[in-house]
Order: C-alpha cells, then structure tokens, then sequence
C-alpha cells in the first residue's frame, strides 16, 4: 500500500518532467525543488495517516478484546479509542470502563497477564511503573462484575491464572470488599492439587524456571492472608 502511495504521487511530477523533456524545456535547480518537493511531501503525510490509522484500529481491536471502552470522567463521552483530552468537552480525564460477559472476562484477565508475564524476565527503567499498569489493569477487569469475577475463578482460572492474579488479591478484596470472592480464590486454590501441578508446562518461563509447587502454595496462602485482611467488617 505505501509503495502505491508512493508510485502515484511521484509520477506526477515525473510524468511532468517526460512532457517538459519531450518539449526540450530543461528545468533550473529551483523550478525542480518546486515540482518534487510538494509529491514527496503528499507521499509522506499519505503513508503517516495509513500508519496512523493502523494504530488507532490496532488500539481499538486490543480494547475491544480487553472489553473495554474508555470514557470521559466530566461529560461521560464514550470511545473505544483513548485520547488525552476528550474530543467533546476537551477537558483531560478519560478513563477505561469494562463491560464483560462471562466468556469475555476470561479472555481480558488472560490478556492482562500476559502483559504481566512479559514483564517477569525484563528490566527496564520504567519497570515498576510498567507492572503497576498491568495490576490496575487486571483489578479493573476483576471488580467490573463481582458475580462475573466469582465465576471466572470458579471455572476458568488456571493454575498458573491463580499464581499472577495473587499478587493483586489484597487490593481487589480491598477495593469491593467482596467476601465471596475471596472464598471463591480461596477454593480455587484449595482445588489445586500437587498431583496435578506440572511446573514443566506452565507458559510463562519465569514460573517453570523458579515456582515449584511449595513455594506456589507459600506465596498463594500469603497472599490470600494479606487479602483476608483487607475485609472491613
Ligand atoms: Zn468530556
């Protein structure tokens, strides 16, 4: 597509060129800046748009999925894209509602770890900031619908799901002071089992590399500890 874009503006200045050619007109170094330079110029913005365009699509694709839209905190002004400023009251306060259906919140809470995981090998300068996205992430996706939630971690949540999503229980029970979600992480991890742990096959490396099964359950009951904790009542 761009290598079209490009074809067609530069052919006009070039089809140009044959007939000044053909007419025995020789341009000056001046008069040919001026009949390049504005086909190079269109050739650029038109390839920067596609770019452009392919992002906001890819964005709006990967929110869709994450089952989210985002929305203005002023006028409430909707969008699956994300600007810095809302396009309708310009004041700048966007933030990600999640709307899931049972199905779907399997899928986001995958993404969100995924995000999570690619995290797990790496250091970068932003690392911890980084990280923190991914929690906010995944406790958005998790107090959107507790009844939802309840059924993700009594259906759908893998081992390896339960292992990541611990660092966030304290936070999450914290934020919809839900009992019964805890209980349901509590009997998620209650089903978890030595016979059926295979460490080998976990997806993320950083959990077959440094999670065996005693220190998955030493980490997980810590965690689910922290979390009772949070319970107001
Ligand atoms: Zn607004």
């Amino acid at each position: 597509m761009k290598i079209l874009i490009w074809i067609l503006c530069l052919s006009v200045p070039a089809i140009i060129k044959t007939i000044l050619d053909s007419n025995g007109i020789v341009l000056g170094a001046i008069p040919t800046v001026i009949l390049w330079a504005p086909a190079l110029w269109l050739a650029r913005h038109f390839c920067k748009k596609l770019d452009e365009d392919s992002a906001k699509k890819d964005r709006a694709e990967y929110n869709a999925k994450l089952g989210r839209i985002a929305q203005c905190k002023y006028c409430g002004y909707r969008d699956k894209e994300v600007y810095n400023y809302c396009p309708k009251c310009g004041k700048s306060g966007m933030e990600y509602t999640y709307n899931h259906s049972k199905e779907t919140l399997k899928y986001a809470v995958e993404l969100a770890i995924a995000g999570r995981t690619s995290l797990s090998n790496q250091t970068s300068p932003n690392w911890e900031n980084e990280i923190k996205q991914c929690w906010n992430t995944e406790i958005d996706i998790l107090s959107a619908n507790i009844e939802n939630s309840i059924f993700f971690f009594q259906h759908d949540c893998t081992v390896e799901d339960l292992y990541w999503l611990s660092e966030i229980f304290d936070i999450l029970i914290e934020k919809t002071q839900s009992q019964n979600l805890l209980i349901a992480i509590q009997e998620r991890f209650q089903n978890v089992d030595e016979e059926t742990f295979s460490q080998e096959n976990f997806q993320s490396e950083y959990m077959r590399d440094y999670v065996g099964y005693n220190e998955y359950c030493l980490n997980i009951s810590k965690q689910i500890k922290n979390a009772m904790s949070k319970l107001n009542n």
